[in-house]
C-alpha cells in the first residue's frame, strides 16, 4: 500500500489562492449544510508554554473526505527563520480508511487560513473596499495580501508590524507597492480592509480607530486567553464566524469583550458557511463595520487536502512511498 508524499513545494504550486477561495467557499457551503463532523480542536502545550501541538480531526461530504491535521505552533520561530505552524494534514481513504496521502501542514494553513479571509471579504466588504491595512508580516500577512488581491482591487496597501525590520522586509518582498507605517493606528487610519494576523496576546487594534465601513479579518489570536482586538472593536462591528462552537470556546477576541460585558452571545451574528447559503444578512449598509472572526477549522484543511490530492493525482506529482502492508484485493480508489 502506497501513500502519496507531497511537500511545501507541491502544496504551494497546486493550491492556488485563487482556487482556495472557492474550495473554502464550497466547504464551509458543504458544513452548514450538515455535510461535516468537526469536534472541537484538541491542543497539547508544553509544560514551558514555548510551543504546543494541536490535533484537528474532521470528515466533510461534499467532497466525501477524512483526515486530520497535526500541527506544531511554537510562537517564536518566526525570528528562528522557521515557520511557526508546522506539521502534517492526512487524508484518509473513505471505503477502507486506509491513508492516502500525506502533506506539508504549513503551506496548507498558510494558504487556507486567507482563503477563508477572501470568502469572508467577498461576502462582507464593500464593493469598493481596497485601502488594506495589514497589521503583522509573517506568514499570514504574505498570504492574506494575496487573498485580498484576490477579491477586491486595492488602491493601498500599509503594513505595520512590531519590529519595524520585518516590516520593512514584507514591504520589499511584496508583488505590489506596500507603505510600511510606524504604528498600527496610522496603518488602519481610513483603511477599509483591516487584516490583523499577529500572534500579539494583548489588542493590537482599537475599535475607536476603524473607520465607518470598514470590514475587519480578525485572524491571529487563536485561543482563549489571547486577543488581537480590544472589546470596542468587537462590540462596534457585526460580527461573523467560521465555527460558533469554536468561538464560545476559544476565541480571546471574543471571550474578553463578552466578559467586559459589552456584547452577549448573541453578537454573533452567524457562521460564515450560512452567510453564504443566504440564511442571514451580513453588511446591510455601506458605514457598517463587519468582522470575520477567524480560528480555523479542520474542514479546512480537508477539504483543501483533498483539492491538492485530486490535482496531485491529476498531475503526476508527488513521491509515492510504500506504507501499509498490501491488501488482498481492493478496488481502486
Ligand atoms: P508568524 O510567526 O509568521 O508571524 C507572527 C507575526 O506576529 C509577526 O508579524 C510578529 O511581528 C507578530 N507578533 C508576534 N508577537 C507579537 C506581539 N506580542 N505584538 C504584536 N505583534 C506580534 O506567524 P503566522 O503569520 O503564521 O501566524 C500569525 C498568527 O495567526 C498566529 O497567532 C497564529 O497562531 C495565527 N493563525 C491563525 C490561523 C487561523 O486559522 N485563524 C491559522 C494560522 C495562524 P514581528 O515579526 O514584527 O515581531
Amino acid at each position: 500500500m502506497n501513500v502519496l508524499v507531497l511537500s511545501h513545494t507541491d502544496v504551494t504550486r497546486l493550491l492556488t489562492m485563487e482556487a482556495c477561495i472557492e474550495v473554502m467557499a464550497d466547504a464551509l457551503r458543504a458544513t452548514n449544510q450538515g455535510g461535516a463532523v468537526l469536534p472541537l480542536r484538541s491542543v497539547v502545550w508544553m509544560p514551558d508554554r514555548t510551543g504546543m501541538i494541536g490535533l484537528m480531526p474532521g470528515f466533510l461530504d461534499p467532497p466525501r473526505s477524512l483526515g486530520l491535521k497535526v500541527v506544531s505552533i511554537f510562537p517564536g520561530n518566526h525570528a528562528a527563520g522557521y515557520d511557526s505552524h508546522q506539521g502534517v494534514v492526512m487524508l484518509f481513504d473513505t471505503r477502507y480508511g486506509y491513508p492516502l496521502a500525506i502533506m506539508d501542514a504549513s503551506s496548507i494553513t498558510a494558504i487556507r487560513t486567507a482563503a477563508c479571509s477572501g470568502v469572508a471579504t467577498r461576502a462582507l466588504a464593500r464593493d469598493d473596499a481596497g485601502d488594506l491595512a495589514i497589521l503583522g508580516s509573517g506568514v499570514q500577512a504574505r498570504t492574506h495580501l494575496a487573498a485580498m488581491r484576490a477579491v477586491r482591487k486595492l488602491r493601498r496597501v500599509r503594513v505595520w508590524s512590531r519590529t519595524p525590520a520585518n516590516a520593512q522586509r514584507f514591504a520589499a518582498e511584496s508583488p505590489v507597492p506596500v507603505d510600511v507605517m510606524p504604528s498600527a493606528r496610522a496603518a488602519v487610519d481610513g483603511a477599509d480592509l483591516i487584516c490583523t494576523t499577529t500572534a500579539a496576546r494583548e489588542p493590537i487594534l482599537e475599535g475607536a480607530w476603524i473607520a465607518p465601513g470598514a470590514h475587519v479579518n480578525a485572524v491571529g489570536a487563536c485561543f482563549a486567553a489571547t486577543r488581537e482586538l480590544d472589546t470596542a472593536a468587537v462590540a462596534r462591528a457585526r460580527l461573523v464566524v467560521d465555527r460558533k462552537e469554536s468561538t464560545l470556546n476559544e476565541s480571546g477576541d471574543f471571550l474578553f469583550a463578552r466578559r467586559d460585558g459589552a456584547i452577549g452571545d448573541d453578537h454573533i451574528l452567524g457562521e460564515l458557511g450560512d452567510l453564504l447559503l443566504g440564511r442571514f444578512a451580513g453588511r446591510r449598509a455601506a458605514d457598517e463595520i463587519t468582522l470575520f472572526k477567524s480560528l480555523g477549522i479542520a474542514i479546512e484543511d480537508l477539504a483543501s487536502a483533498h483539492y491538492i490530492y485530486s490535482q496531485a493525482i491529476a498531475q503526476g506529482l508527488g513521491a509515492s512511498v510504500p506504507l501499509g502492508p498490501d491488501p488482498k484485493s481492493i478496488a481502486d480508489p
